[in-house]
């Protein structure tokens, strides 16, 4: 039996939750990892459930809650929920903002929404639109990025790298500038929903990805978030996640692999004590990188990744250069099993 390193600081109870609020959406990603259908199903729970687990959550500790998709504003209802969640807690929206109007960005502020966190695939319409499927998407996008700030609400743009737009990355830092938006992340790509199906053509080496990570130069005022070395962070330990049909998950990219109970029949923190999710909390990994054990004080990079590469939850994150061990990431392995 291999000998474990590392652990994870002990967290109790979760002090924030993602909530994974519908599976649709009006965009079709090439890289989504929802897999989105364009008509919410109708498992999806309802916003009145919804409120009714904010409550809990809350009782429970929870004081911060980031609402994602699929498209949050996609199923309107999601307003009710925010209405709910910003009074008690830190709220935050991750959205592709082609939603976003005036009209809309100022019931968002009204309603005491935290911030906003676009999505964006490129920084040409030619790109984005190229890997999200709908022509003036990108306008759209945009558009809804200036709605938001001129309401008021601080906007981040998150970019999922991958072999279609890679090449755009300093673009972006250099867009979000001209739009007043102060920070930009560029995040892996992980090998779930479409993005998985797509792996083939749209996934990067790790060598490809580290240099265009290394080449990027955010302009003054743009802070550039990016989580490979020495970044690579293993946040298991303070992760809760529900998705829309009311499994609890932990995290939202472990939402092909794991299933923690129905939170709506489970009280929210039985589902915490799952032995999985404790194990994955307590951050004990087979090998550690001590770039990122000293930036991240954890170990050992994301479960997510080196679970989908190696089949094992304690195995070393490939993502992580000094973890790596020659996995080419371009070449997926058979999914593991889930659950
Ligand atoms: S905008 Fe987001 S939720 Fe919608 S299809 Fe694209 S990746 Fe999926
Ligand atoms: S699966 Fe990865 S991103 Fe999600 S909480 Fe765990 S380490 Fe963090």
């Amino acid at each position: 039996m291999t000998s474990l390193v590392g652990g994870s600081p002990p967290l109790h109870r979760p002090m924030k939750v993602t909530i994974g609020y519908t599976q649709s959406c009006n965009l079709d990603c090439r890289v989504c990892y929802a897999d989105c259908t364009r008509d919410p199903s109708p498992r999806e729970l309802p916003a009145a459930t919804w409120v009714r687990l904010l409550d809990e959550f809350f009782e429970a500790g929870v004081i911060s809650i980031m609402i994602e998709g699929g498209e949050p504003l996609h199923r309107p209802d999601i307003l009710d929920v925010i209405a709910h969640a910003a009074p008690r807690a830190m709220t935050r929206l991750r959205t592709n903002a082609t939603l976003i109007d005036d009209a809309m960005a100022a019931r968002l502020k009204r309603i005491g929404l935290g911030d906003v966190m676009v999505d964006l695939l490129g920084a040409t319409p030619a790109t984005h639109d190229a890997l999200t499927g709908v022509p003036g998407s990108f306008a759209r996008s945009i558009d809804g990025i200036r709605a938001a700030r001129r309401a008021g609400l601080p906007a981040t743009v998150l970019v999922i790298m991958n072999r279609g737009n890679y090449r755009e990355l300093q673009q972006v830092l250099d867009l979000a500038k001209v739009e007043g938006v102060e920070a930009v992340g560029v995040l892996r790509p992980y090998p779930l929903g479409r993005m998985r199906r797509n792996w083939d053509e749209l996934s990067l080496s790790l060598p490809e990805m580290m240099e265009a990570i290394a080449a990027l130069r955010p302009p003054e005022g743009v802070r550039l978030m990016q989580s490979w070395h020495p970044n690579d962070a293993n946040c298991c330990w303070q992760m809760a996640a529900v998705n829309a049909y009311g499994r609890s998950i932990g995290c939202m990219y472990l939402r092909d692999y794991v299933d923690y109970g129905d939170v709506t029949v489970t009280p929210f923190l039985e589902t915490w004590e799952h032995p999985l999710y404790r194990r994955l909390r307590a951050g004990n990994v087979e090998k550690s990188c001590s770039g990122c054990a000293s930036t991240q004080h954890t170990h050992g990079g994301c479960r997510s990744t080196a679970y989908a590469f190696h089949g094992r939850w304690d195995a070393p994150d490939p993502f992580d250069s000094g973890l790596n061990d020659g996995v080419d990431l371009r070449v997926l392995p058979a999914l593991p099993n889930a659950i």
